[in-house]
């Protein structure tokens, strides 16, 4: 039961706080958590309470709540130079080093970086991006975007129309000229029979007949999460993306990697289209592009395009775009050093040690009767609750299964997030091997007391 009184944490965030992504019946039955700080993997609410947060804030706190190199960088860039622009012909020096570094990490020989305060706004400067350069270039009428079902993006108008997710119908999204494919989950959406690799072969000929509807000069460009984050932790199904790249290419669409979640180190690689073998023309990168230690979003433009687009903006004298807070320099202060502590300090190693006990954990709670399948990749994973494991019938929608286990989890001290009727996992980078039993073993408990009531 929440504390109701009228001076506690709980009713002073319900009086003037209004929440986004939060299931109100919960908040109403359970309180809000109000949190104080964190350690290491661990965050701390106002009675004490303390929580193993098994989702990384929201994937991006890989380096832990705590983590000293990161708070020095920020302290010290903010007693050096704490605001400024990248407008009219003037950056910080942060930001030059952070592009060059962007440019010298990222998988392209050559690139070019922009920054906006977020991953929606990153995605939402792809597009307007693409839009300015195919109209430069003659072709204003290449302005359908592709993406998936189940893909997340974002919420700004146009990232929450690239979004596929339903919910977006009450603010009457998407716009028009954003398009929908088929999501590559082999396991829900394969049909009767049907082999994985024929399943990936109909996604690629879905591309087919949808650019062939559409008409290829009609279409701006392609984004795709190398792995669905918060769809609910989806990799591709096998060949996906050698089956569509070459389609896209044949057709002169650019692909474009939405990396927010997958880049820097999430799925054992730097970047996710290591992982799956594909070079993309672009890549956007937020979340533990900083740390979660500043706001911050970045679109890194490889070779082809950050030449086309230079051609394009030199034609007008300007690129007409940018954020008051483009190339913040304590964002990119942090950014440099976020990246060192991910790339050099070990943390991507520890991702790549941890993956097979995560994935034993992940495996191992799958043989309960009501999961039908656990997925992932590197250090992101799902469980996926079900009513009948062989039917993969879901439970009905009213149980509200999911959001239970994580209740549950809550009690016990874990964080974990509900995803339809997955459970989503994704810690920090520098869980060690102890802290991954703990998550696993509470994570248990909780599946087993709701399944024991519902299953
Ligand atoms: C979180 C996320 C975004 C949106 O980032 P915000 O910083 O919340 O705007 C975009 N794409 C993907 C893949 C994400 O996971």
């Amino acid at each position: 039961m929440p504390d109701d009184s009228p001076n506690s944490w709980e009713a002073r965030a319900d009086a003037h706080s209004f929440y986004g992504f939060t299931d109100l019946p919960t908040i109403q039955d359970r309180g809000t958590i109000v949190l104080t700080h964190g350690k290491g993997p661990y965050v701390y609410d106002v009675h004490g309470r303390e929580y193993l947060d098994g989702n990384s804030g929201l994937w991006n706190m890989v380096a832990g709540f705590d983590h000293p190199g990161l708070t020095e960088a920020a302290k010290a860039q903010y007693d050096r130079f704490p605001g400024y622009h990248a407008f009219f012909g003037r950056m910080s020096d942060q930001t030059v080093m952070l592009s060059e570094r962007l440019a010298e990490v990222s998988p392209f020989d050559r690139a070019k970086v922009f920054y906006t305060n977020s991953g929606s706004e990153a995605n939402d400067t792809m597009v307007k991006m693409l839009w300015f350069l195919h109209a430069s270039e003659g072709n204003p009428n290449r302005r359908k975007i592709l993406t998936r079902l189940n893909a997340y993006h974002g919420v700004t108008a146009v990232s929450a129309s690239m979004t596929g997710k339903p919910y977006n119908s009450v603010f009457g999204l998407p716009l028009p000229e954003f398009i929908h494919l088929s999501c590559p989950h082999y396991w829900r959406f394969g049909t009767e029979g049907e082999s994985e690799a024929q399943f990936t072969a109909r996604m690629a000929q879905e591309l087919e007949d949808v650019i062939a509807r559409e008409g290829a000069e009609t279409i701006a460009g392609f984004f795709a999460e190398p792995v669905m984050g918060a769809g609910g932790v989806i990799p591709p199904s096998d060949g996906y993306f050698q089956a569509i790249q070459p389609i896209l290419q044949k057709h002169g669409i650019p692909l474009i990697a939405d990396e927010v979640i997958t880049g820097f180190g999430r799925t054992g690689e730097t970047w996710g289209c290591e992982t799956y073998g594909f070079m993309p023309d672009a890549i956007i990168s937020s979340k533990n592009l900083t740390a979660g230690f500043f706001p911050m979003g970045a679109v890194i433009l490889g070779p082809a395009l950050s030449d086309r687009l230079d051609a394009a903006a030199e034609a007008i004298e300007e690129f007409p775009h940018g954020f008051t807070a483009s190339g913040h320099p304590v964002g990119c202060a942090i950014a440099l050093k976020a990246i060192d502590v991910v790339m050099n300090e070990g943390l991507i190693e520890n991702v790549r040690t941890l993956t097979p006990l995560f994935e034993e954990g992940l495996a191992r709670l799958a043989e309960k009767k009501n999961i039908g399948e656990w997925r992932g990749k590197g250090l992101m994973g799902a469980l996926e609750a079900v009513k009948d494991k062989d039917t993969k019938m879901p439970f009905d929608g009213s149980l509200s299964v999911s959001e239970r286990i994580a209740n549950a989890c809550t009690d016990q001290g874990l964080i974990c997030r509900p995803l339809g009727q997955a459970i989503v996992l994704c810690p920090a980078f520098i869980l060690t091997p102890a802290q991954m039993d703990e998550m696993f073993a509470k994570l248990e408990r909780a599946i087993d007391g709701v399944f024991a009531e519902v299953g």
